[in-house]
């Protein structure tokens, strides 16, 4: 562990915890468990990788994300009642199921919301859309990366190579 700042490269340690507007907890990662990313690679939201740069081990800091510096809006259009028979007969349909449909050439994660007799209704916004994120975030550790890490664009469990 050193004084080191955090900037582009820096393989960050932390533990936070994640609460919406309402204060309801929706994530967090204990000191016990931290949680490591790759600083300058977008492995976070944006929202958060700006507000960490620059800090250093054992800062706190509490950072409020809008949508758009977040996980985005709410697309009303990703929202959609398709028909039952649109899915495989021998599938159970069920609230919460998660699949993938291809749109304009693109995979999107959908998730179904409601099924009623012969309709389905599906939403493929991401369950963090149009959600203001307020973090609460300790920072634990500060590394340099490896030139794989780098290359790689995640973080490489110690010792680990692949
Ligand atoms: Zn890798």
């Amino acid at each position: 562990m050193n004084s080191k700042n955090i900037e582009k490269g820096s393989v960050v340690g932390m533990s936070y915890q994640l609460k919406n507007d309402k204060g309801e907890e929706l994530d967090r990662a204990d000191l016990t468990q931290p949680f490591y990313y790759l600083h300058g690679f977008g492995n976070i939201v944006p929202g958060l990788e700006n507000a960490l740069t620059g800090l250093s081990t054992g800062d706190i800091k509490e950072v409020a994300v809008i949508p758009s510096q977040g996980y985005g809006d709410v697309i009303p259009e990703l929202c959609m009642t398709v028909e039952r028979e649109s899915f495989p007969p021998d599938v159970d349909i069920q609230p919460g199921m998660q699949f993938s449909a291809n749109i304009n050439g693109q995979a999107v994660p959908f998730t179904v919301e409601d099924v009623n007799n012969d309709e389905v209704t599906i939403n493929g916004n991401h369950p963090l859309a149009g959600v203001t994120l307020h973090f609460r975030v300790q920072i634990l550790s500060i590394r340099e990366s490896t030139a794989q890490e780098q290359e790689h664009g995640h973080v490489h469990p110690e010792g680990i190579s692949h």
